[in-house]
């Protein structure tokens, strides 16, 4: 059988392998790798309603990575999804009526990045042994506050590789800059950037495209690579937990197979939603999937009505994960949605970087019916976290309020009460502040670490140890740059 191969979003010709997808990250127009098709489910729901999260990991990166051999991809699999996950279920899915939320944080560091990049390590170094790369793979980074911790925590001392994440540095919550400016292992690097999550992505999509500066990179024995969605062996794996999710439904017997469910996911970069949007294809029955906003509504907007305008007042919300307003994940769905056409897209994203917007036509937008879209105002998010609470005595982080906020939203509005999977993307522990203002109103005057003990105490959840391992933990990165600095940066930690 020949490999399912991958093309740049922006040019015809580059058309490479899986690995070598996952070694490049980005095409070197800016295009992002896009599979020439979609394959299906290679077995029925009722197969995947009897597998456990690695053997269902294992079936569906398999499609999609066909030039790794069945062993690679196994090794990969055990290696990432163990005993780092605090829950032997890898994935829990927990009901409250008519919602199933899909907790995609027990992995190490607590956030849903964690399912895709404890095992891109895995893939990429799998991948630079087949290209017969030799050269340290040096992974640049940019980061709304989840992505920079999980990639840090996947990459630290992998042989033959680097680390080097930017964050905003006023724009992430003080968990999240905790975990990262603590960060072990000699091949690490954390830079706080004066600037918010767009111009820190901005920046390393620059440093991704100049070829002077590969140049350097290369003549000192270097390659870079990215850790960020826009890299498709952090979009494969992504897909699994949608599938696994249905089938999960299916084994409690919660639908029958085949009865469609609605889906819906606190977006940022729309990684997350596209990947249950190939999920859908791949033949998942998802009828609805359900973007979710917060106050960035951007996509809302966008959903709404073809327009994509980025031109706006950048708000900080308690969902700081989700404060984005250049959506790189949204280019690959544009890529699909016209036609395939490189040339196309390629001229919407030249739009978007000249004006700051694009517009779709009618044609594109009726192949956008999947969707819904709907964004929370943060104090329906807090709300929200509040409600659930007091009905169900569970808790909801602010990334998955603003989910859950707007899956009722989309029900009062509709009257569709079919099943609703929510990406549940981070731990409550992660925001506590936030959650615990929600719960009390209090605005408090105690650290992080008691409020997590309070937090624990009123709702009988654990404190996680990624949090209680954070108290006095040293401080090893102490760097910030202005945003024009960030190449600048680059060299001074590879040295050259
Ligand atoms: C990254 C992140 C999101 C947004 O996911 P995208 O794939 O960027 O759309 C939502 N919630 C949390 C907690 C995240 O870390």
């Amino acid at each position: 059988m020949s490999d399912l191969m991958y093309r740049s979003t922006r040019r015809a010709d580059d058309v490479v392998t899986a690995s070598r997808a996952v070694l490049n990250g980005l095409s070197a127009d800016g295009g992002l790798y896009v599979p020439e098709s979609i394959p299906q489910l290679p077995r029925t729901m009722g197969e995947f309603a009897k597998m456990d999260y690695r053997e269902t990991a294992f079936e569906i990166l398999k499609c999609f990575l066909t030039d790794y051999t069945d062993e690679e991809l196994r090794h990969c699999v055990e290696g990432a999804y163990d005993a780092k996950f605090d829950d032997e279920r890898i994935v829990p899915v927990t009901g409250t009526g008519d919602d199933y939320y899909l907790e995609l944080y027990h992995g190490p560091t607590i956030a849903f990045k964690d399912m895709a990049l404890s095992i891109l390590p895995y893939l990429m170094t799998i991948a630079a042994k087949k290209q017969g790369i030799d050269r340290e793979i040096v992974i640049l980074t940019a980061t709304s506050g989840d992505t920079g911790k999980a990639a840090l925590a996947g990459f630290a001392d992998v042989p033959g590789t680097k680390i080097i994440v930017f964050y905003p540095k006023d724009g992430v919550s003080p968990i999240q800059k905790l975990q990262m400016v603590t960060q072990k292992g000699a091949n690490t690097c954390v830079i706080g950037v004066d600037g918010n999550f767009d111009d820190c992505q901005t920046g390393v999509k620059k440093m991704f495209t100049d070829a002077a500066m590969k140049e350097e990179l290369a003549a000192a024995g270097c390659m870079f690579s990215s850790a960020n969605s826009i890299n498709i062996g952090r979009l494969v794996p992504q897909v699994v937990y949608y599938v696994y999710a249905y089938a999960r439904l299916l084994s409690r017997g919660v639908i029958e197979e085949g009865e469609p469910i609605n889906v819906t996911v606190p977006t940022g970069n729309f990684g997350n939603i596209l990947a249950a949007y190939i999920a859908k294809k791949m033949g998942t029955p998802i009828d609805r999937l359900i973007c979710a906003s917060n106050e960035n509504r951007v996509l809302t907007d966008f959903f709404e009505s073809g327009v994509y305008d980025r031109n706006r007042e950048f708000i900080l919300t308690s969902s700081p994960s989700m404060d984005i307003l250049i959506s790189s994940n949204l280019e690959r769905l544009i890529y699909w949605i016209c036609g395939s056409s490189p040339e196309r897209c390629m001229a919407l994203m030249k739009e978007l970087s000249e004006t700051g917007k694009y517009t779709i036509t009618d044609e594109m937008r009726a192949q956008l019916k999947d969707f819904e879209a709907g964004s929370a105002a943060e104090a329906d998010v807090f709300k929200q976290i509040r409600t659930v609470f007091g009905m169900w005595e569970y808790l909801l982080d602010p990334h998955t309020a603003v989910a859950s906020r707007v899956t009722d939203a989309y029900r009062d509005a509709t009257g569709d009460m079919k099943p609703c999977v929510i990406a549940s993307t981070a731990s409550p522990y992660k925001f506590t502040r936030n959650v615990m203002y929600a719960l009390t109103e209090a605005g408090g005057d105690e650290d992080d670490f008691d409020l997590a003990n309070e937090m624990s105490r009123i709702s009988g959840v654990p404190v996680p140890k990624a949090v209680t391992e954070l108290r006095g933990a040293e401080i090893r990165h102490k760097s910030t740059c202005a945003v024009d600095e960030m190449p600048a940066k680059v060299r001074e930690f590879l040295g050259i």
